[in-house]
């Protein structure tokens, strides 16, 4: 019997195990072809209908209305902070960004780089604890787009409500809590993940993107930078990433089977519950960092007392199995990344050694 790791990791983080199976089962005779998904031409029919299931099920799934894009691109979340600005800021235009952490400072000085920008609200003071109100939002209403983080990855804190903009396109980087519950689409002009935390492995990068708003884009960019390059070319202008694509269909299906967002919401609050509870009874053990109302379902955030003890807690933590739960290595302390396909067992038996280690540490 394989032992699966308790895979607590960031990202790129766990997959679903019988994802794996099927892959691997399918890996070297693919559908009948005599080859590997791999090896087909992303030419062929064969692979064409997987690159288009996945954009069906992404559709179905996160009920996307029918005037938006789905793109399957690379380069990451990360080329996303240049190609938004690239496409859509410019001399005379402006930008808002909310600044909710590390990811949000890199695509705010991504698009320094290409225009105007200001920040729309930070919370930085308060170390990245919580999601800025909706009324500490500030912007003119005549922004290119507003942008904003919706998971913060490294700080541990998520949006429970996005702003009404009005007439402002407004922009999310969902790369860490993509598909973990069900999300009004509709409220954005676009939408942009990359792959390798909810939805499969790294080098595949999501957008969802409103046709009205890719049609106010800039032309005079490179053209492999150029979304409606991808959009007309249903993101087969040049050679895709197909493995990933492939296992992104998988991970899309597998989410079908186990009953869609809102089964995928029930189990990803239940796994958050345990480990949050774990450090609300521990009489300041552990130290949550993120504010209560902005704490995220998919990166749960903490530090303990001192900095020994966190060590302590860390080296225990590996030698008992627990994969990837030291924090960032921007701020340390202590993270689980508790993504859609890690399974309650993990964060149960996690939230049993916090327990444990209180008892004999405390
Ligand atoms: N945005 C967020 C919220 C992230 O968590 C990450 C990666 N952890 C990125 C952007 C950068 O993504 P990539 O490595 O795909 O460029």
């Amino acid at each position: 019997d394989i032992k699966r790791a308790y895979n607590f990791n960031a990202g790129p983080s766990a997959l679903p195990l019988s994802v794996l199976e099927k892959a691997q089962q399918e890996l070297i005779d693919f559908r009948g072809t005599g080859m590997s998904i791999m090896e087909l031409s992303h030419r062929s029919a064969a692979y064409e209908e997987v690159h288009n299931q996945a954009i069906a099920h992404l559709k179905d799934l996160m009920s996307i209305p029918d005037n938006y894009e789905v793109l399957f691109l690379q380069g990451g979340a990360s080329l996303q902070f240049s190609m938004i600005p690239m496409n859509f800021l410019g001399e005379g235009k402006k930008a808002g960004y909310v600044m909710t952490g590390s990811w949000s400072e890199k695509a705010f000085a991504e698009a320094k780089l290409f225009g105007e920008v200001s920040q729309a609200a930070s919370s930085k003071e308060g170390k990245y604890r919580r999601i800025p109100r909706l009324a500490e939002i500030q912007f003119q209403g005549d922004e290119a787009y507003l942008h904003l983080t919706s998971n913060n990855t490294i700080y541990g804190t998520q949006w429970k409500e996005f702003p009404a903009t009005g007439n402002v396109p407004l922009i999310a980087d969902m790369s860490s809590d993509i598909l973990s519950k069900p999300v009004d689409v509709s409220k954005f002009s676009m939408i942009y993940a990359g792959a390798q935390k909810n939805l499969g492995p790294s080098g595949v990068t999501v957008v969802i993107v409103r046709k009205e708003f890719l049609e106010k884009a800039n032309s005079n960019i490179p053209t492999m930078l150029k979304y409606s390059t991808h959009a007309k070319n249903n993101s087969l202008y040049n050679t895709p990433p197909t493995f990933g694509i492939y296992m992104l269909g998988e991970v899309l299906g597998w989410v079908q089977e186990i009953g869609g967002l809102e089964e995928v919401v029930r189990r990803n609050e239940e796994k958050a519950k345990v480990i949050y509870d774990a450090i609300d009874n521990s009489n300041g053990f552990y130290i949550g960092h993120a504010e209560n109302d902005s704490r995220s379902l998919m990166n749960i955030t903490f530090n303990l007392k001192s900095e020994e003890l966190e060590k302590a807690f860390l080296v225990q933590a590996k030698q008992e199995g627990f994969i990837g739960v030291n924090g960032h290595r921007s701020i340390g302390g202590c993270r689980a990344s508790t993504y859609n396909a890690v399974p309650y067992e993990s964060c149960k038996a996690f939230s049993e050694f916090m327990e444990q280690f209180q008892k004999q540490n405390g």
